[in-house]
């Protein structure tokens, strides 16, 4: 489905990012992707995709930090040949209470979630726009659907990645880019590691597919809208969550 595309995915170490990488390369892409910290995880999942026969290239690289963005999609596109395929995965959350909340909890997560899909797509539409084709897809949230409590932060990044999603995919769509937005409901990674039983338990009777997803199913669903398959969806926000924000 996608042979010889070449991908780039943020925060590909771990979680729902390592899953794309591997879904992706599955498929048959080539794929790029950055870590902040963990250089191990991300070296093992490098090796992972060159077990498939894929090429792999991982990058330390800040996403709040367009300089090294820059410098990572360049040499991407040296190193692998060009570039197809942006998947905005990259995230954190500080969760509390707003009376609670430090300018710098504020920060940190506007400027990761928000602001480095920003420095991404900045740095990769050029190209997308001069090789007319080009497929953008930016991890949000049901929280940035719905709103979450304790989480003015974290929902104001992911509704604003909702409006970069449609606000792009109007403006470079007769470019032949698509730009789609996928929004996970509680998905079992590091992120969620901090939930205690009890508070799991109780979020768990509000999804009506009474579980938590996967990141392989969120991976699923990303490599079918990096697929030719969902050739005619831009724009969209598809909510991959056991029901939860219906
Ligand atoms: P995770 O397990 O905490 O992994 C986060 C990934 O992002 C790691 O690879 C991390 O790199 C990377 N990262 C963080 N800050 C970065 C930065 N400044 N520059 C580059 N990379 C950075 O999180 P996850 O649960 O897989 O979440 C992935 C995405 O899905 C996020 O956007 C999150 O908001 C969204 N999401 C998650 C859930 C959920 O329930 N898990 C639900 C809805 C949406 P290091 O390994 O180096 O730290």
């Amino acid at each position: 489905m996608l042979q010889n595309k070449i991908a780039i995915v943020t925060g590909g170490s771990r979680g729902i990012g390592k899953a794309i990488v591997l879904e992706l390369a599955s498929m048959g892409a080539d794929v790029a992707f950055n870590y902040l910290k963990s250089k191990d995880a991300a070296e093992a999942v490098k090796q992972e995709v060159e077990s498939m026969g894929r090429k792999a290239l991982i990058f330390k690289a800040d996403v709040k930090r367009l300089v090294d963005v820059k410098k990572m999609i360049e040499n991407i596109k040296e190193e692998l040949g060009g570039l197809d395929i942006v998947v905005n995965n990259a995230g954190i959350i500080r969760d509390k209470a707003l009376i609670l909340m430090e300018e710098q909890d504020w920060e940190d997560v506007i400027l990761t979630n928000l602001s480095g899909a920003f420095n991404v797509v900045r740095t990769a539409i050029t190209g997308f726009m001069k090789q007319k084709h080009g497929n953008i897809i930016n991890i949000t949230s049901v929280a940035g659907v719905k709103g979450a409590s304790r989480q003015v932060n974290y929902s104001a990044s992911k509704a604003g990645i909702i409006g970069l999603t449609k606000a792009l995919a109007k403006e470079v769509g007769s470019y032949n880019i698509r730009v789609n937005a996928i929004a996970p409901g509680y998905v079992d990674t590091d992120m969620m590691k901090g939930l205690k039983d009890l508070h799991r338990d109780e979020l768990i009777k509000r999804i009506p597919l009474k579980r938590f997803g996967t990141a392989k199913e969120v991976a699923r669903l990303t490599a079918f809208l990096a697929s030719n398959r969902s050739r005619y969806i831009t724009g969209q926000v598809i909510l991959i969550d056991g029901g939860l924000a219906m």
